[in-house]
């Protein structure tokens, strides 16, 4: 797994991972929604956090369960954990007109929300002579993925069509390929007539391992809408027991429901499993609750370092349209970060940074890669020095938080630390880092 990591590409900004913190937000969620068990949802680089560190740290902590959102991000989180790993798999967006197989053959499960998906999940089973495991999204509210209604009646009868067909793989793919639903029952028939010379029986093409919805506005405990979401699944749930009976028996049914927000309010927590994502990086989905009153520490810590301290005289302008002019005698700082790297330009004359524990502002427009400080007049800002490290985003007492950085951007958290760009190393730090001998710095590249 560690050959998979990236290796760092020395640059001044870096991203800290505290892996030891990110386990202990897991089992904090894990002990949270206890009995249902922790999925963790590492897309994205694992909220901008590296996949590379974050997975394989879970996984040694005992995880199994992983999400991802797209294809490309599942087959390399498989090739991470390797093919023994014993980890599940689950993806949800997907191109229908995709080439499905290679999550067949790495046992990738996929999420599915329309007819269409479900067709290519077939079409990738009866390729590969396997069986694609499948989890039915249902869309109980949120109008983003998942099935609606009349696409919901679609697969179920899409299904039990199947169920119907001969369970010969290579079979079915030669005699019902482009079979209509009628055609394919009589197919079914005449399979049984002849099993004399039919092919051993083989797995069937798709096979549903999950069901799966996902709340709008869980972030808001008590919001009728989750109520309402909460209702709809039930009925369709006990819908899909009534007309997939034989589909829904897997002993390894995953019911999943709860994102980071309804893991941490809803009681009790539904589903088999949680799937949480922006809780294990100890950042809080809550407008009014801060990760530390939910037990969570924030697993990232973003550093850089002052490159160059000057004194300049008052009336002195700052960055791209001077849209700063420092009233007195001022020193600046300059440091290493700008939007190429992630920080919005936006925080430009709003926000600040840490340096030895104090916070400057930071002045003038944020450029693509650098940015400006006032320190203050050597007196008061003298104690800055061209190598000192900066905070960039802390836990809110090192340095200015994620939440922060949201505020001053307008936006949430989630996506001041997904944006982080690849520019920025991430160096794996923490219990399982400080044991192992050497140089465990790693980037992410993604
Ligand atoms: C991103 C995502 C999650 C994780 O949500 P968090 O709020 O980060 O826990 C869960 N389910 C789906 C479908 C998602 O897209």
């Amino acid at each position: 797994m560690a050959a998979a990591a990236q290796a760092a590409t020395g640059s001044v900004m870096t991203a800290r991972i505290d892996t030891a913190a990110l386990i202990d937000n897991a089992r904090t969620v894990a002990a949270r929604v206890a009995p249902a068990q922790l999925m963790a949802v590492v897309k994205a680089d694992a909220y901008g956090h590296s996949t590379d560190i974050v997975a394989p740290a879970l996984y040694a902590a005992g995880l199994r369960d992983f999400a991802v959102a797209t294809v490309p991000e599942a087959v390399a989180l498989s090739q991470l954990l390797g093919p023994d790993s014993g980890a599940r798999i689950l993806c949800w967006l997907f191109d229908p007109a995709a080439d499905l197989t290679v999550c067949t053959r790495a046992g990738i499960e996929l999420g599915i929300s329309t007819p269409e998906a479900l067709e290519a999940a077939i079409a990738a089973g009866r390729a590969t002579g396997r069986t694609q495991d499948v989890h039915l999204k249902l869309d109980t509210g949120l109008g983003r993925n998942g099935l609606s209604l009349s696409q919901l009646d679609t697969v179920i009868e899409r299904l039990r069509t199947l169920a119907a067909e001969p369970s010969t793989a290579a079979g079915a793919q030669a005699t019902t390929g482009t079979a209509t639903a009628g055609t394919a029952r009589t197919a079914g028939t005449a399979a049984t007539g002849t099993a004399g010379t039919a092919e051993p029986p083989a797995s069937a093409p798709v096979r549903v391992t999950g069901i799966m919805t996902h709340f709008a506005n869980a972030d808001i405990p008590g919001d009728p809408a989750t109520v309402d979401q909460l209702h709809r699944f039930d009925t369709l749930y006990g819908r899909l027991q009534a007309e997939l009976p034989h589909a829904l028996r897997a002993d390894d049914l995953m019911v999943t429901l709860a994102n980071s927000p309804a893991a941490l309010s809803l009681d009790p927590v539904p589903g088999s499993h949680v799937r949480a994502g922006i809780s294990l990086y100890g950042i809080s989905p809550f407008e009014d609750k801060t990760a530390a009153q939910l037990g969570l520490t924030p697993v990232m810590t973003l550093t850089s370092r002052v490159l160059n301290v000057k004194d300049v005289p008052a009336g002195h302008g700052a960055s791209y349209g001077l849209t700063y002019r420092c009233e007195r005698d001022t020193r600046f700082a300059l440091v290493a970060g700008g939007y190429g790297d992630g920080l919005p330009r936006i925080a430009g004359n709003r926000g600040d940074v840490a340096i030895g524990g104090r916070r400057y502002p930071i002045v003038g427009r944020i450029a693509m890669d650098q940015m400006i400080l006032d320190i203050g007049p050597a007196v008061d800002g003298g104690q800055v020095a061209i190598g000192d490290e900066v905070i960039i985003i802390g836990d809110g007492t090192t340095g200015p938080s994620a939440e922060e950085w949201a505020d001053w951007c307008e936006t949430i958290n989630y996506e001041i630390v997904t944006c982080i760009s690849a520019r920025v190393d991430r160096i794996a730090v923490g219990a399982d880092a400080a044991s192992a001998p050497g140089d465990r710095a790693r980037g992410g590249d993604r």
